[in-house]
């Protein structure tokens, strides 16, 4: 089969013939339709800062397809279903994995670093990775509901749960930042998106935030939320941990600050006190687990969440290293650059 494939130290994609991936008993081999180009696969080829654990390797993990083809195991699924192909790689057999909760897995990994991906004509991934989708259901939205979407959607949703009515602040509105706009929205919340970037904070409002907050200069984030009146939660995406401390003394009785972007600098608690007055919770959030793709492709089905804007352009195989640059020089203000192998 076809695939863009990454050798150790390359900076660049080789679009290469390699052999088929074998299929074990429990794994499902899925004929890919769309895969999405996210950040991390940028840190993955461009910059070789989120290394994969092993090389030779097929990046992508925003996919959908068709099943080609089910081992002797698999039970939910049959040849010729149209799927989503989750991000996250992780063992199947922990406490965690058996109550559908693979993100808390300790082997918790990501397809395209762990394990190959779909970078790729076909990939084969373990049953529990997959959730069905319609056969209408257009395959690039389905795609980057994989980690664009449900990572996003696990933070608000379930780390963060957030209630109708509640004020968001998102922080950070590339990829995944602006579909926490989207999906804030979508679950009733009132939504200020902040950022320093022009074209990402233009993206936000055309994806429905109620205001937009530029952050470029001297901006106390902190400061402007709580004049507006505060919030109730708030999702990191920007990993600029520094928003993060001003925004404590915005928020509400209750609150919850949820970290998900990856910063390098520690994390300061310069106010402890209305930490604990306040009782807000401060946590990580990372990828998704099995309740996110069921309840989002419900969501899309319903027309309350519309992915339509946020794919920016369908690509082949062999554009994958050009939409990687593409990515990481903002050319066009894309959300999503999707291949179609
Ligand atoms: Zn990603
Ligand atoms: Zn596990």
């Amino acid at each position: 089969m076809k695939a863009a494939v990454l050798e150790k130290g390359a900076r660049k994609l080789e679009i290469r013939d390699v052999v088929r991936p074998e299929l074990q008993p429990t794994q499902v081999r899925v004929q890919i339709k769309a895969c999405g180009v996210c950040g991390s696969d940028v840190h993955l080829v461009l910059h070789g800062t989120m290394p994969a654990k092993s090389y030779p390797r097929i990046p992508g993990h925003e996919s959908s397809g068709i099943v080609l083809e089910c081992g002797s195991e698999v039970t939910k699924f049959k040849a010729g279903d149209h799927v989503v192909v989750g991000a996250g790689t992780s063992c199947g057999k922990c406490p965690a994995c058996l109550r559908g909760r693979e993100n808390l897995c300790p082997e918790v990994g990501v397809l395209g670093f762990d394990a190959d991906g779909s970078y790729a004509e076909e990939v084969v991934v373990p049953q529990r990775s997959l959730a069905a989708i319609p056969h209408d259901f257009a395959f690039p939205q389905a795609a980057i509901l994989a980690d664009a979407v449900s990572t996003p959607y696990h933070a608000l949703r379930f780390a963060g749960a957030l209630i109708p009515g509640e004020t968001v602040a998102v922080f950070g509105c590339g990829g995944l930042g602006i579909h926490a706009v989207l999906i804030a929205r979508a679950l009733g919340a009132r939504v200020y998106a902040l950022d320093v970037d022009e074209g990402a904070l233009a993206n936000a409002e055309k994806a429905g935030a109620h205001e937009i907050i530029d952050l470029k200069g001297k901006v106390n984030a902190g400061k402007v939320l709580k004049e507006k009146g505060g919030i109730d939660l708030l999702a990191d995406f920007s990993g600029y941990y520094k928003n993060i401390e001003e925004s404590i003394r915005a928020m509400h009785p209750g609150g919850r600050m949820i970290m998900v972007g990856i910063g390098r600098d520690a994390l300061k608690i310069g106010i402890p006190a209305a930490l604990i007055f306040k009782q807000i919770h401060i946590c990580g959030s990372y990828g998704s687990d099995q309740r996110a793709l069921p309840e989002l492709i419900e969501l899309v089905k319903s027309g309350k969440l519309d992915l339509s804007g946020s794919i920016t352009s369908l690509h082949p195989l062999e554009e994958a290293q050009l939409c990687l640059e593409n990515l990481e020089n903002r050319n066009g203000n894309p959300i999503r650059f999707v291949l179609t192998p």
